[in-house]
This record gives structure tokens, C-alpha cells and sequence, in this order.
């Protein structure tokens, strides 16, 4: 049995790796992680026979404790408490935000294997984190759909031989305003932002794919993840979402990742490596697909993924202060504090702000993520 701390388990990817567990044999969940839907975790900790969940928000630990007879972890130390206490095979961190960075650090620090969902943690973390994995020698296995079929055809363990990979590429299905202009987004509402085409998940990443934000953060990701220069990571748009990622070779061949959009399969393939399992998904049928098309990004319009391939480039905590910027925005948009375009704006105003530094420890990134945070809230708070 490999034994699986799940975090973020009520959320979109929560939900399903918790499908996976149940659909697929040889995996158990030991413990639970939620920020306040306190009545589904325990609900899930009974279906699952968990004994100990961690909640963030203190009121509705408070109800928790109340409710149930497990043990029930808050308070800035809980993830970490969890995390030891609970000693897994594999954390899967599906946190959404900056707030799983903590977890992804006691994970790796632990040398415990990680699926990560929670890109935020490589945006912001960046070296610091993959570096951390180097030293410990826990794997960092993607949840993230593109960088799991790159991961897959990278197969850094026995596939392409080393400087053989020329460039990588990255789809994007272009989201709910594909093919807008500019002018035609000023006035665009949350539940158009929130309806994507192709994909059914949490709300912060639904309004990232929509200003193609959730594409820059994935550059960065892959940059990270796979040490490939920015200036080979191509993204382009595939309204279809059937090939995930493509990797190009210098013998002229480029291999594809291809597959109904399901995140439960990357989710499998992270929780499973390395075995394949059975998964009951629609299979792949090419003539009933009938057309794959690809077109380029609209820069114009979607300001936000140059503004994270800038801020990759730049390094150092530029992507920390972009990811921060990010999150105050959309939390503006959601909250219909902001405009839709605005959220591009409130990013690239906090990246001219803010100073951007080295990265000397996690407490740079710490101080960083804050002062960004507290750059986009006054420069959100101005736009009223
Ligand atoms: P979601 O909003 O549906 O769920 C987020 C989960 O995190 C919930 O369980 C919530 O309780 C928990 N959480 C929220 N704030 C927290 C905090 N401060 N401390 C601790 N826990 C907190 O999000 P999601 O769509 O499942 O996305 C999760 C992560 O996976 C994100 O980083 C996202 O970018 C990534 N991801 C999601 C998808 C997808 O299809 N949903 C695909 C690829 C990557
Ligand atoms: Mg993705």
C-alpha cells in the first residue's frame, strides 16, 4: 500500500485524486488537509478512515473539534504536524495559491515523494525548491496536465538521451475568451471568466486560464521542473485540449502527449508512478475528434502571460511578486473589486513597484510574497 497525505482535498483536484484512490487499487489515504469546508473533510476522513486532518481556518477547526472524535490540526505549524506525524509514502499537495508553499517544503525537506498540483510552490519557490528535492532525494512528480505529459515524455529515467530534447511546448485551450480583442474583454463578467470550455476546476485557476496567467505560470513551472531555458519553451493555443504537451528533438522528430481532458489521469500517473493503472476514462478516438487546430497567443489581449515569461526571465523574486500580485487581483476580480483587465495591471504596476532581489532563503520569498501583497491591495484599493 502506498500510504498518501492528500492536501487541499476538498478542492477541484482534491476531489478526484480521492477518485483516484477509490478507483484504483494499492493506494491509502493517511491523512487530510482543507482551509474551511470543514463537514466535507470529515465526511471524506469517514469514507476514507483517516484519524487526523489539518484545517487552516481556526473557526472552522473550532467546529471541526466539535463535530468529530479524530484529531483535528490548526494553527501555522498543522500542515507540517500532519505531514511527520502522519509519515507518508507520497504527499499530494493540491493547495491552490502561495499557501502550499509551506507544504511542498516540508514534504521535500522530509524526502518524501511529492505529486504536486500546486504549481504556486515552483513559481515562487523556484530553485529553492527543486534544489531542496535534489538534496533530499524525494521525487517531485507533476499533477499539472502539460508538465505530466512532459514528464512522460521526457521519462527522465530512461528515455531521451540527454541533449537530444530541443524544445518543449506547452497548450493552451486559450479559455473562455479565445479570439477576443482587447476591447472586447473590458467589460467581461466573472461567471463568462469562470466558464471554461474544456476544463471543470477551482476558481482561482479558472480566471488564471482565462487571462492565460495560468500559462505563464506554467512556463515557469517547466522551467523549473524539467531545467529547460525559457527561450525553449514554446505555449501555444489549442482550443481543443486534446494534445497536452509536445517535446521537439533535434533529429526533427517532436513527440505528443495526447488525451480527453481528464485531470484524473495525470493525477493516476503521479500517484501510481511509476506503474500505469487501469482508469476508467473516455477513450481516445481521432475521427471522432476529427479536427486538432492550433493558433498563436494574442499578446494584447492576454498581457498576462508575457508579464510571468518577463518575470521568469528576470528571476531572483520577480515570480514571486508576480505570483502575489496575481492572487490579490483575481481575489479583486472574483470579488468584482477589479475589472477583468485590471488584473493584468495591478501585476504589472506591483512588478515595477516592488524591488526585486536574490533569493537567499525562504524568508526572502516570505517578505517578498508580503510586500507584493500589500503593493496589489493598495493599487486594487485605488482603482475604485
Ligand atoms: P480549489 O480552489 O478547487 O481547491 C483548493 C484546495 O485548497 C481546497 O481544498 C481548499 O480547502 C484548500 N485551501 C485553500 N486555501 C488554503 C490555505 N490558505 N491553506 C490550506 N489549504 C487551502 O483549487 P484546485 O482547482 O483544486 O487547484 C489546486 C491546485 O492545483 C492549484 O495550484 C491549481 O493551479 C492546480 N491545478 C488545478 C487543476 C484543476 O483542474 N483544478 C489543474 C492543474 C493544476
Ligand atoms: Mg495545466
Amino acid at each position: 500500500m502506498r500510504r498518501i497525505a492528500l492536501l487541499g482535498s476538498t478542492g477541484s483536484i482534491g476531489v478526484q485524486a480521492l477518485d483516484v484512490v477509490r478507483s484504483t487499487a494499492g493506494l491509502e489515504v493517511v491523512a487530510l488537509s482543507a482551509h474551511s469546508r470543514w463537514e466535507e473533510l470529515l465526511e471524506q476522513a469517514r469514507v476514507h478512515k483517516v484519524s487526523r486532518v489539518a484545517i487552516s481556518d481556526p473557526q472552522a477547526a473550532d467546529a471541526a473539534r466539535a463535530a468529530w472524535d479524530g484529531e483535528v490540526l490548526c494553527g501555522p505549524e498543522a500542515l507540517a504536524h500532519l505531514i511527520t506525524g502522519a509519515a507518508p509514502d507520497l504527499v499530494c499537495n493540491a493547495i491552490v495559491g502561495s499557501a502550499g508553499l509551506a507544504a511542498t517544503v516540508v514534504t521535500l525537506s522530509e524526502g518524501i515523494d511529492l505529486a504536486l498540483a500546486n504549481k504556486e510552490s515552483l513559481v515562487v519557490g523556484g530553485e529553492l525548491v527543486t534544489e531542496l528535492a535534489a538534496a533530499t532525494g524525494a521525487r517531485l512528480l507533476p499533477v499539472d496536465s502539460e508538465h505530466s505529459a512532459l514528464h512522460q515524455l521526457i521519462a527522465s529515467e530512461k528515455g531521451q538521451p540527454p541533449g537530444t530534447i530541443e524544445r518543449l511546448t506547452l497548450t493552451a485551450s486559450g479559455g473562455p475568451f479565445r479570439g477576443r480583442s482587447r476591447e472586447e474583454l473590458r467589460a467581461v463578467t466573472v461567471e463568462q471568466a469562470l466558464d471554461h470550455p474544456t476544463w471543470r476546476m477551482g476558481g482561482k485557476i479558472s480566471i488564471d486560464s482565462a487571462t492565460l496567467m495560468n500559462k505563464g505560470l506554467e512556463v515557469i513551472e517547466a522551467h523549473q521542473l524539467f531545467g529547460t531555458a525559457y527561450s525553449a519553451i514554446d505555449v501555444v493555443v489549442h482550443p481543443q485540449s486534446i494534445v497536452h504537451a509536445m517535446i521537439s528533438l533535434t533529429d526533427g522528430s517532436s513527440l505528443a502527449h495526447l488525451g480527453h481532458p481528464d485531470m484524473r489521469v495525470p493525477i493516476a500517473y503521479a500517484l501510481q508512478w511509476p506503474e500505469r493503472v487501469d482508469l476508467d476514462v473516455r477513450p481516445l478516438d481521432l475521427t471522432a475528434v476529427g479536427a486538432l487546430t492550433f493558433e498563436a497567443v494574442d499578446e494584447n489581449a492576454f498581457p498576462c502571460l508575457g508579464l510571468a515569461l518577463a518575470a521568469g526571465k528576470e528571476g531572483g523574486t520577480a515570480p514571486c511578486v508576480l505570483n502575489a500580485a496575481n492572487e490579490v487581483a483575481v481575489a479583486a476580480f472574483l470579488d468584482r473589486r477589479c475589472s477583468f483587465l485590471e488584473i493584468a495591471e495591478v501585476i504589472e504596476g506591483t512588478l515595477g513597484a516592488v524591488a526585486i532581489e536574490q533569493i537567499y532563503s525562504f524568508e526572502t520569498l516570505i517578505e517578498s510574497d508580503r510586500a507584493a501583497r500589500d503593493e496589489a491591495a493598495s493599487r486594487v484599493a485605488a482603482l475604485a
